[in-house]
């Protein structure tokens, strides 16, 4: 072969390993966009729910339970992702964790629940977290620098990655902030404080709620019953391992950590709850397979990595894009 022919294909080679490293470095997004091509659109749950006990159904959508101590917990079984915001009442306020992928208006549901003002705060910015958020006068955010940037005259404008809403067609629609909480600070619902954490791992801007007096846990996506997300865009191991370690050392045995998905025993559909002993073992998981160079799990992409019987994780490559 000739010496210039010989550069062509040396220089075409070099141009597809750059390609594919680009390519696998960038695998979060490309996972994203099969999502696309899947669905495209809100799944539904092909499966006629039915409501274990504490759950009734609200309407022919939401179903509620009463948690006791004014708290409630609002699912959407008939939605494929079957998400479930929590409705955390005070003497003054109350406080809506998450508003659903926007399917149907939440909001009715709420106001059936309390007739007090409600503030709205989601766990975290994907579209099945904040669908319903510009139904609240009142929305809060963590308070965190990324965030802030992202929300100048506090109008909060949603980035593609982060609100994912195209993978099943949802529209990116801003949000104007009312009240921006610290970590490690408290909500004050009267009467009951809700302590803010930030628990990066899932996505950067991940938080969790604490209720200390009640011993419970609103986790949001960090942590609930079946597959665990930490392959899309902004997923990171290394925190997700370090936010699991701070938030066990938080609970006891007793606490009861309520999550943000469910419907992981179809047809039955139970609150998402699980407890300390899985934050322990899903930061175990989080960790081994947050470290460069060990071969946990199987699968190619996402890495599939079992947690324990009620969990599995669903996890990037630590090189990969955070
Ligand atoms: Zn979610």
């Amino acid at each position: 072969m000739k010496r210039s022919a010989l550069r062509w294909v040396a220089g075409i080679a070099a141009m597809a390993v750059a390609a594919a490293a680009a390519t696998a470095w960038r695998m979060p997004e490309v996972a994203a966009w099969q999502w696309y091509f899947r669905a495209g659109r809100p799944e539904m749950s092909a499966l006629k729910p039915e409501l274990d006990v504490g759950l009734r159904w609200f309407d022919d959508y939401y179903a509620v339970a009463d948690l006791g101590g004014n708290a409630f917990a609002i699912g959407e079984p008939r939605y494929g992702q079957c998400n479930f915001s929590y409705l955390i009442v005070g003497s003054r306020r109350a406080l809506v964790f998450d508003s659903g992928p926007g399917v149907r208006d939440i909001a009715p549901v709420v106001r059936a629940l309390s007739s007090l003002p409600v503030v709205a705060l989601p766990s975290h910015l994907h579209f099945d977290h904040v669908g319903n958020l510009d139904h609240f006068a009142n929305v809060a955010l963590p308070d965190l620098p990324a965030l802030r940037a992202q929300a100048p005259n506090n109008v909060l404008s949603f980035g593609f990655y982060q609100f994912l809403g195209f993978v099943e067609g949802f529209r990116r629609r801003d949000v104007r902030v009312t009240e921006w909480v610290r970590p490690d600070t408290e909500i004050d619902l009267g009467d009951r404080r809700l302590q803010l954490l930030s628990v990066p791992g899932h996505t950067p801007d991940s938080v969790v709620l604490l209720d200390r007096a009640a011993n419970r846990l609103f986790a949001g996506d960090f942590i609930y019953p079946s597959s665990i997300y930490a392959f899309l865009p902004g997923a990171n191991l290394r925190d997700y391992s370090l936010s699991a370690a701070r938030l066990a050392a938080r609970l006891d045995d007793d606490s009861t950590v309520y999550g943000a998905h469910g419907c992981d025993r179809l047809p039955l559909v139970d609150l998402p709850i699980l407890r300390k002993a899985d934050v322990l073992a899903l930061g175990r998981a989080t960790a081994a397979a947050g470290r460069p160079g060990e071969a946990v799990g199987h699968g190619i992409y996402p890495r599939e990595i079992p947690v324990n019987q009620k969990m599995k994780l669903l996890a990037k490559y630590p090189w990969m894009s955070p």
